[in-house]
């Protein structure tokens, strides 16, 4: 088996004296849709932020395509193309869709800037036709488009989505993981994502891994969680 493009192991990432993350080993091989799934509060935020190094692992390594980042500034982590639509999605409310676009290009990839608009554009024409509008305007589902957009604008090799159907319709947020699936089959583009929208997220997912209280505690393809009692129990029914 070839080495995974991000290994996560047996990280610990603390606030102060509280330890949100307790010894979690997650993978994610090149070409994969991989979700990470738990209750509120559960740690799922705080491992896609350690991913991108701030707040750093205490114990343990992430490595990304063979080297270790774990002590990397987030610079240099976003440097070697992993982007991130954070939780909140974090758009610029008073830059236009453009400007917004631009921010996630970095200086190399402003040669190809026009190209990867378009593509962007593409995939989420509404942000084609709004592209002079400031992003504070646009509706929820519109600025998570442009959240991934502007993730998609760094060219990734990995792409962390936080929580992309958080307070989203379930018609756009149907939309928004069509597009993320397009993305995968279409670019090759690996992904790790974050959900409370555990139905949505194992569907989507090649695999997945469930975090209780900052410990993985379970792990297997979308499928076969989606089928599992325990899974089902917790997250899949009434919820
Ligand atoms: P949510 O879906 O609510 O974002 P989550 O699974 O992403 O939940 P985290 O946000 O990663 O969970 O939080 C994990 C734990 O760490 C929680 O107990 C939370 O209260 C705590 N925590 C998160 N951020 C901080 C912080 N800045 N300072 C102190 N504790 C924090």
């Amino acid at each position: 088996m070839t080495a995974p493009l991000l290994n996560v192991r047996s990280v610990e990432t603390y606030y102060g004296n509280i330890r949100a993350l307790s010894g979690v080993d997650v993978e994610v091989h090149r070409g994969e849709i991989v979700s990470l799934i738990g209750a509120n509060g559960a740690g799922k935020s705080t491992l896609m932020m350690t991913i991108c190094g701030s707040p750093q692992a205490r114990t343990g390594s992430v490595v990304f395509e063979g080297q270790d980042i774990t002590r990397l500034p987030t610079h240099e982590i976003a440097r070697l193309r992993i982007a991130q639509s954070p939780e909140g999605r974090r758009i610029f409310p008073r830059m236009t869709v453009l400007e917004n676009l631009q921010m996630g290009a970095s200086l190399d990839n402003l040669k190809h800037f026009k190209e990867d608009v378009e593509k962007v554009f593409a995939l989420f024409p509404r942000l084609k036709e709004r592209q002079t509008q400031r992003g504070g305007t646009l509706s929820g589902g519109e600025q998570q488009m442009l959240s991934i957009g502007r993730a998609l604008m760094a060219r990734p090799k990995l792409l962390l989505l936080d929580e992309p159907s958080l307070g989203l319709a379930p018609l756009i947020v149907k939309g928004i993981f069509d597009a993320i699936k397009k993305l995968n089959k279409q670019e090759g583009l690996t992904v790790f994502l974050v959900e409370q929208n555990a139905f949505g997220a194992l569907k989507l997912s090649d695999r997945a891994y469930v975090l209780v209280n900052g410990r993985v505690t379970m792990s297997g393809s979308g499928k076969d969680l989606l089928a599992n009692p325990e899974v089902r129990a917790a997250y899949l029914e009434g919820g």
